[in-house]
């Protein structure tokens, strides 16, 4: 039989530890649990990248002594199948203080793709940290190159409705690897989308150009002064024109998120790549589909193009005047 004394002995004994053991749940919470790494069949050695991760959430009531436990499960990465042909996506992107917003938001979508390639090609003299710190964590399938686009393709005098070529040297350089590296006698399916780093992509485009069998088209939004341009459909379902306001009679009057090209078209005419110099501005597109298709051979996608997927965004430019006016914030920061 237990003594008064010893009950009381043994109360003063368990009681820190009681105190102990609630603060700390309280306090500190359950520790994050890594899982073993998802090892799924079928997919790229780089998609073995991934990792999942559960982690155990206890959230205390101070009325309700009962803890509730939720569980997040954040699953890397997106799903791959022997079956699917690849989207092999390629985005130039540049530095300037957006450059990781705009990449952040860009992997976010990406993440939801299978079978998905993402070329990255930055307009540079060597590749970044940044990018490639960023790219390493995405989980993603990629390729990481890098060129950088010469200073008087930038500043020579140029006539008024001739643009500075943005992008292209670095999508130029993308189709070269893709021909370095992909064997067109190989059976591997695949498509080519051109997708630019600060455009607003819904999931569905994706879908809607992986069996592309020439070319697949459809409408872009936010572009050429409208709130969308569109390919002109007939009733056989066949493109024969352009709604565009500006200059209709371009051969392909398409922005370069509105197409995509099947993988073995780019293979088979390695000659067919995106003008550099001298090219009108909107004529940018035109000067590679030329040649790889005519307009008959185009495939109108999103619901026959009466759907949007894709909108031509620009991202603000942040106003940082009182950068570095006081020393407040360090340069050594990755923003
Ligand atoms: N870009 C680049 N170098 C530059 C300017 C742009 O690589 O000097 C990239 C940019 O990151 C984007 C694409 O080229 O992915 C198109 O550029 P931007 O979005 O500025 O063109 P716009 O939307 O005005 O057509
Ligand atoms: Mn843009």
């Amino acid at each position: 039989m237990l003594k008064r004394r010893d009950i009381l002995v043994l109360f003063f004994i368990l009681l820190p530890w009681t105190l102990l053991i609630t603060f700390w749940h309280q306090h500190a919470g359950y520790p994050l649990i890594p899982v073993p790494k998802d090892n799924r069949t079928g997919a790229s050695k780089a998609h073995q990248r991934g990792f999942s991760l559960h982690e155990s959430c206890v959230t205390m009531n101070k009325r309700i002594t009962k803890a509730t436990q939720m569980k997040y499960v954040h699953q890397r990465p997106p799903p791959w199948s022997d079956t699917l042909p690849t989207l092999h996506v390629i985005t130039p992107t540049y530095g300037r203080p957006v450059q990781k917003a705009e990449l952040t938001r860009l992997t976010n979508t990406l993440l939801h793709v299978p079978n998905l390639h993402w070329l990255v090609v930055e307009d540079s003299v060597q590749r970044t940290a940044l990018v490639s710190r960023l790219l390493e964590n995405t989980g993603l399938n990629y390729t990481h190159l890098n060129v950088e686009t010469p200073e008087n393709l930038k500043t020579q005098k140029k006539p008024r409705n001739v643009r500075f070529p943005r992008g292209t040297m670095q999508r130029n350089l993308a189709l070269r690897w893709l021909r370095e590296h992909i064997n067109p006698n190989s059976s591997h399916k695949g498509v080519v989308y051109f997708a630019d780093d600060d455009n607003t992509y819904n999931l569905e485009l994706f879908e809607e150009m992986r069996w592309t069998r020439k070319v697949s088209v459809w409408p872009v939004a936010f572009i050429g002064g409208l709130r969308y341009e569109s390919p002109k459909i007939n009733s056989q379902g066949k493109v024969f024109g352009w709604k565009t306001v500006f200059d209709p009679r371009r051969p392909f009057a398409i922005d370069m998120a509105g197409f995509a090209v099947n993988l073995q078209l780019i293979l088979s005419k390695p000659q067919a790549c995106f003008k550099l110099k001298g090219v009108k501005g909107g004529y940018q597109e035109s000067s590679l589909l030329q040649g790889l298709v005519t307009l008959s051979d185009l495939e109108p996608k999103a619901a026959n193009c009466t759907k949007i997927l894709v909108w031509h965004t620009r991202t603000e430019r942040p106003l940082l005047v009182n950068e570095g006016k006081k020393g407040f914030t360090s340069g050594s920061m990755e923003v």
